[in-house]
């Protein structure tokens, strides 16, 4: 049974904190993946600590780098990034695509995907689709159809122990630059709500995933199928500091129940008491029910601001990373449902077989 990994980042205290007189609260302790936030020095463990001097080559490399190669293996793979808005999720994971400046964790990886689809070419075959997706309010947008906004929503159905949402666009990408161009053009459909915590804060979470089908040139039966889910999760600050009214406060709330129910699932995963996790309670778990607890390898990157003004913010979001750290999955290699009926079949066979000759 493999954890959820947890990453922490402190982003560098950015202008506006250092123009407000804002210090930093975070220190990073030598040697150990640990910080120490706030007065009283409290402490917290992670697999990797990325400080305000660390860039995203050294984030990707470290945490994510290694964890590709097991999509090609036919394990889920699920990266969520967590914190409130302002804290770096949107420049870690590269949601925001243009091109421009440093990459964050989606081009970078969907670079790395492609190389390895290309050193693997001679004796496999691929295909690789897109979507990508926002949850709003409780409603799920299709970021790539070409219909207006309000016809975009689609709804999720569970299937075959899985989640399905029919009528999604997913996009067929034949390389690298196929596929940054569906996030680029995606990701310009996103809402974009001014709140007085952040100008262009994004009160909604987005989802960006990559399927890949794999097959075997020699045993063209031999199909795996596997999902990355990149998740940019919405601002974890509780409502009333966004200075949030009307439509925003609605906002507000329904964020919060989506990472109020992954709190909780977090919750029912770790002490292992429970034996019904509360998934359906909204559409954030039910999408990633798979990730948590279940079929993936799952990484979470918790984003924090080091200024002191956001000091209990920060401590909200180590607290509910320290909690996600204890989560245990059980990621299991996916077939495809055709070839693993056809391997059932075969060794149905084969058992029938050597029944016959030892009569
Ligand atoms: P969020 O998506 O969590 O609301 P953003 O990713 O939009 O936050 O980051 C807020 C601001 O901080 C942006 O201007 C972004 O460029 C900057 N920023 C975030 N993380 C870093 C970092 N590690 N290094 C430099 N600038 C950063
Ligand atoms: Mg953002």
């Amino acid at each position: 049974m493999e954890s959820v990994k947890v990453a922490l980042r402190v982003r560098p205290l950015v202008k506006s904190e250092i123009d407000s007189g804002c210090r930093s609260c975070i220190e990073r302790l030598p040697n150990e993946p640990q910080v120490s936030i706030g007065k009283n020095n409290l402490s917290y463990t992670f697999n990797y600590v990325f400080d305000e001097n660390e860039g995203q080559g050294k984030v990707y490399n470290l945490a994510v780098k290694n964890l590709i190669e097991n999509l090609f293996k036919g394990y889920n793979l699920t990266i969520l990034a967590y914190g409130q808005t302002g804290s770096g999720k949107t420049y870690t994971m590269g949601t925001n695509y243009n091109g421009e400046g440093e990459l964050g964790v989606i081009p970078r990886a969907v670079y790395d995907i492609f190389d390895i689809i290309e050193s693997r070419k001679e004796d496999t075959t691929f295909g690789v689709t897109v979507s990508f997706l926002e949850l709003y309010n409780e409603s799920l947008y299709d970021l790539l159809t070409d219909k207006p906004r309000e016809q975009s929503i689609v709804d999720m159905r569970e299937m075959n122990n899985g989640i399905c949402i029919p009528g999604l666009t997913e996009l067929q990408v034949q390389n690298a630059d196929n596929a940054l161009a569906i996030l680029k053009e995606g990701s310009s459909g996103r809402v974009v709500g001014a709140t007085a915590m952040n100008a262009a804060s994004s009160r909604s979470h987005a989802v960006f995933t990559i399927n890949i089908k794999i097959m075997n040139k020699t045993n063209p039966k031999d199909v795996i199928a596997s999902k990355f889910h990149l998740v940019d999760l919405a601002g974890s600050e509780r409502s009333k500091k966004t200075g949030a009214t009307g439509d925003r406060f609605k906002e507000g709330i329904n964020i919060n129940k989506g990472l109020m129910v992954l709190g909780n699932v977090i919750s029912q995963l770790c002490d292992g008491q429970h034996s019904f996790i509360n998934y359906r309670d909204s559409k954030l778990t039910r999408l990633l029910q798979d990730s948590l607890g279940g079929n993936s390898v799952t990484l979470m990157i918790a984003c924090v601001s080091p200024a002191d003004y956001n000091q209990e913010e920060s401590v909200s979001t180590l607290r509910y990373a320290d909690r996600a750290k204890k989560i245990k999955n059980k990621p299991v290699v996916n077939q495809d449902p055709a070839s693993a009926e056809i391997s059932r079949l075969r060794k149905e066979n084969e058992e029938l077989r050597l029944k016959l000759i030892s009569v």
